[in-house]
């Protein structure tokens, strides 16, 4: 079967979060459509078992602009000056707020510092993300696109994943309630729900979701109707709402999940 191939060739693309895992795979894609990728994270270095480059120099070794940029997205300010970074490079065409944090814990335990935690990054991270690059694509009058990160769980009760799922809840909803008040400036809004995928936020899940890999029986994981993802089949579902041929879609969270929500 064949590929999409979009072209961002010519624009400029913020991911955050995008040292390690899902977002060092997003930025990647971008990288190889030919756009200018800027990582705003809080480290430089990839968690990723096996990967020790940088995500910004494995994207120059493609032949385009890349920079990572230290930032904090729990603090506006430090979004508000990756904005300004994209300035010097046209401004921002596309913004995936992707960065994100997750601790698992029993409903029960979870103390409201963690709870007050986990939405700063996930849910402040995304909506200031949101509103500081719609601003800018506002201001330059070209119109422009976000794609959030959300998760299997703004839907789905997982066990403890109370804290967390909350977070990915309100993605789901700032994704609808930004595409609506923003597509008069045509900027669209959408976002992308991942199921389970093998990166280190999982904590030890990384080494199950290997074991339950393509070639493993189905049966091993009933509750998983495909298997557990490798970050690199993430990225399409970034790329198509962020191009052109997603010109009509916004407002909307893609499930990229292996069917995990149907169950
Ligand atoms: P990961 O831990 O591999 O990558 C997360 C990245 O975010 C890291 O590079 C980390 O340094 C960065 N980060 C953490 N806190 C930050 C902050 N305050 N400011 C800036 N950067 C910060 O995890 P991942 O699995 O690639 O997760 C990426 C996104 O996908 C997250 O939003 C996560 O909730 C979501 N997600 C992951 C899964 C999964 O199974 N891995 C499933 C659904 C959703």
């Amino acid at each position: 079967m064949g590929h999409l191939s979009p072209t961002f060739e010519g624009d400029t693309v913020v991911v955050t979060g995008a040292s390690s895992g899902i977002g060092r795979a997003v930025a990647l894609a971008f990288a190889d459509a030919g756009a200018t990728v800027l990582n705003a994270d809080v480290r430089e270095e990839p968690k990723d078992v096996d990967a020790d480059v940088p995500t910004h120099e494995l994207a120059r070794e493609r032949g385009v602009t890349a920079e990572f940029l230290e930032c904090d997205v729990s603090d506006p300010a430090e979004l508000e000056a990756v904005v300004e970074r994209a300035r010097e490079y046209g401004g921002v065409d596309v913004m995936v707020n992707n960065a994100g944090i997750h601790v698992s814990k029993r409903f029960r335990d979870v103390r409201p510092e963690e709870l007050r935690r986990v939405h700063e990054v996930n849910t402040y991270g995304a909506f200031f993300g949101t509103q500081l690059a719609a601003e800018e694509m506002i201001s330059r009058g070209e119109g422009g696109v976000v794609v959030n990160t959300a998760s299997t769980t703004m839907g789905v009760a997982e066990w403890e994943h109370s804290h967390y799922a909350t977070t990915k809840g309100a993605i789901r909803m700032l994704t609808r309630s930004a595409a609506l008040e923003l597509a008069r400036h045509d900027v669209r809004v959408n976002a992308v729900a991942p199921g389970p995928v093998a990166t280190e936020i999982t904590e030890g899940w990384s080494e199950r979701a290997r074991e339950v890999g393509p070639e493993s029986d189905a049966t091993d994981q009933p509750t998983l109707p495909l298997r557990a993802a490798t970050p690199d089949e993430l990225p399409g579902a970034y790329l198509f709402l962020a191009s052109d041929d997603a010109s009509f879609v916004t407002g909307e969270t893609v499930w990229v999940d292996g069917g995990d929500h149907v169950c």
